[in-house]
């Protein structure tokens, strides 16, 4: 931030933008545009509003979310996509509350999560299913890079290679099921291995993924169970902070492992990141000037 009047900020401050902006339904007048009721929000770079690929932006103080540590001037990047998965698990709080979820102890051990995908949102929903205490897997159909299996030992994150064939034992039933690839083939893949009471949360979006059956039998394994199936999109200011409390965390506990979320910084100028996925990605950034 360069300069500003705002009691809220100084120069020189770190911030991250918000990208939803409230219309008028009485969700988006709370505070949560991320649940807008009416759909008329605007989103930053998605819809009514220009987005922040550009050198300097002028913002509103309510619009920007203050990085507290100049510790996170790199990895800072994370909150856009964290703070999405900070509201889907605030999603699976809400709704896995119809019965009793968790153990005897009234935590998450021993409860197991599947994350579907194996990009950047898949990583983070993994490492935060840790924070909660479950066994975590995260889950693609196809091999990843050692870094990025180190990353997910870091976390204690199992990750699963679905395309070898796996065979999960018998008794190996999931109380939480999130995809971010947005491919219906895979979701009811792993659907008839949810548990009683369990949750799915659909996060990932494909347009142009095919065409998948969900059949009669998967039908009657959603509801013989109870399962719950829910989508979740975006969020609000309360988790952008949540979310930068955590990438503190982890950058203080996971020595490492935050910054190699960043796999490549790239000049604006420099397009070939938009028409050729880069070898090992996990999150590509564009550094638009030199300001740390
Ligand atoms: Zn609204």
């Amino acid at each position: 931030m360069e300069s500003s009047n705002s009691p809220l900020f100084k120069k020189g401050d770190l911030v991250v933008p918000v990208v939803r902006r409230p219309g008028d339904c009485p969700n988006c007048r709370i505070g949560r545009p991320d649940n807008c009721s009416d759909g008329k929000k605007h989103e930053a770079g998605i819809t009514g509003l220009h987005g922040f690929m550009r050198d300097y932006f002028y913002e509103a103080p309510e619009n920007l979310v203050l990085v507290r540590s100049k510790d996170l001037s790199k990895i800072g990047v994370l909150t856009e996509p964290l703070k999405n998965v900070v509201k889907a698990f605030e999603v699976f709080e809400k709704v896995s509350t119809r019965a009793v979820y968790q153990n005897q102890f009234s935590t998450y051990e021993g409860k197991k999560a599947l994350i579907i995908g194996s990009a950047c949102e898949a990583f983070l929903y993994a490492f935060v299913a840790r924070e909660y205490g479950f066994t975590t897997y995260m889950a693609n159909r196809h091999a990843i890079e050692d870094t990025k299996l180190q990353m997910c030992q870091n976390f204690d994150v199992n990750f699963v290679d679905y395309s070898k064939d796996v065979n999960f034992p018998d008794n190996f039933e999931l109380d939480l099921l999130i995809d971010t690839s947005g491919d219906p083939s895979t979701i009811v893949r792993f659907l008839r291995k949810v548990n009683y009471n369990g949750v799915v949360i659909l996060f990932g979006t494909n347009g142009k993924a095919p065409d998948g059956a969900i059949t009669g039998n998967d039908i009657d394994w959603i509801v013989e169970r109870n399962i719950t199936v829910c989508g979740s999109v975006d969020a609000a200011r309360i988790h952008y902070e949540k979310a930068l409390d955590l990438i503190q965390k982890w950058h203080l506990g996971h020595a490492g492992v935050m910054s190699k979320m960043i796999t490549g910084i790239y000049k604006p100028e420099d397009t070939s990141l938009f028409t050729v996925k880069p070898a090992g990605e996990i999150k590509s950034v564009i550094k638009w000037n030199d300001i740390e």
